[in-house]
């Protein structure tokens, strides 16, 4: 069987979960030569939503096929499967599982090590039979953990930055597996103070050039008094890196079918502080004010040049809801 074929494909829907903010893993059911069935990961761990591609692609295959074709089918999985789908793809009936990254070059992008359980032998003492084979394009597979989250980082600095986390936090490793986080950004972004104005009016003052200073502050001022705005800033040890400012908009707002709903108004990360998922987090930050605010929705808009802004916004989870162009006279 083309193990590598199957893998890639696999990459693939991992590459593209993570473009849409999960996690960064991918299965397939492969029965005969053919794809059967695909599943990517839709974790979700503010609604406690496990989510792992593997775990969802059991669910997929649970009602359609018969025991004897899962006892020939082989699941190729992105990433050597985590206790939970390993039990349920053994209570599923298949017995060939292929992996792509093993567990040992995951738990480089974990705060946890990998468990020497012999896996397969503990299965044999339940009565299960399972084949767990791989790595299969282990390094192709460790790169597909670029697009973790959906921003893209280089895989190396992933590595150095969970070496850190590893160095500082020894014997305190949290060994939650897929569930954890490769990389957290080392501050979060906070609800921006009266106090902050001016610090966000410079930041302000590099996203929109054509306004002074004191304009800025001035709006600031004014909007850390208005209860239906809210503007986060990140601060890094020395110096703030980056904001987001959202509001709740009544009008009708593109693509929505509820009102009000949170909308970004702003969001600017300086260029040295890029490809940390601080916008993320700032986002995230605007995304929770507007949910307690009670709205279900949340827009945004950028301008039709700026492919930039469109790249993060599908990143980050955004749908396009459509493109205008609007015109104005004075009259
Ligand atoms: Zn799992």
């Amino acid at each position: 069987m083309d193990h590598e074929k199957y893998m890639k494909r696999c990459y693939e829907l991992a590459i593209r979960a993570g473009k849409k903010g999960f996690d960064t893993f991918g299965a397939v059911l492969v029965h005969d030569g053919k794809i059967l069935e695909e599943a990517e990961n839709t974790s979700d761990r503010s609604k406690g939503i496990f989510g792992h591609a593997e775990y969802n692609l059991v669910h997929r295959c649970a009602e359609r096929y018969p025991d004897a074709v899962m006892k020939g089918s082989t699941l190729f999985t992105s990433c050597a499967p985590c206790e939970r789908c390993l039990c349920a793809i053994a209570s599923l009936g298949v017995e060939t599982v292929v992996f792509g990254v093993s567990y040992e070059a995951f738990s480089r992008l974990t705060p946890g090590e990998a468990s020497p359980v012999d896996r397969e032998a503990l299965l044999r003492k339940l009565g299960i039979r399972m084949e767990l084979t791989g790595p299969v394009l282990e390094d192709e597979g460790m790169r597909v953990f670029e697009w973790w989250g959906g921003e893209h980082r280089p895989l190396e600095e992933l590595i150095a930055e969970m070496a850190e986390i590893k160095a500082g936090r020894e014997g305190m490793g949290d060994t939650s597996g897929h569930g954890a986080k490769p990389r957290e950004a080392a501050r979060k972004a906070e609800r921006a103070a009266m106090s902050d104005a001016d610090t966000i009016a410079e930041l302000a003052c590099e996203l929109w050039p054509d306004h002074t200073r004191e304009e800025m502050t001035a709006e600031y001022r004014a909007l850390m008094t208005d209860k239906e705005a809210a503007v986060f800033l990140f601060r890094m040890e020395d110096h703030a890196a980056g904001f987001a400012q959202c509001q709740l908009r009544h009008d009708y707002v593109e693509g929505t079918s509820t009102s009000p709903v949170g909308y970004l108004e702003g969001i600017y990360v300086r260029e040295a502080d890029r490809g940390k998922g601080i916008a993320r987090s700032l986002l995230q930050a605007c995304e929770d004010w507007a949910g307690a605010q009670g709205c279900t929705e949340f827009a945004s808009d950028c301008e039709l040049e700026n492919t930039e802004s469109q790249g993060f916004h599908r990143a980050v989870g955004f749908e396009e809801a459509n493109r205008i162009v609007a015109y104005v006279k004075k009259i």
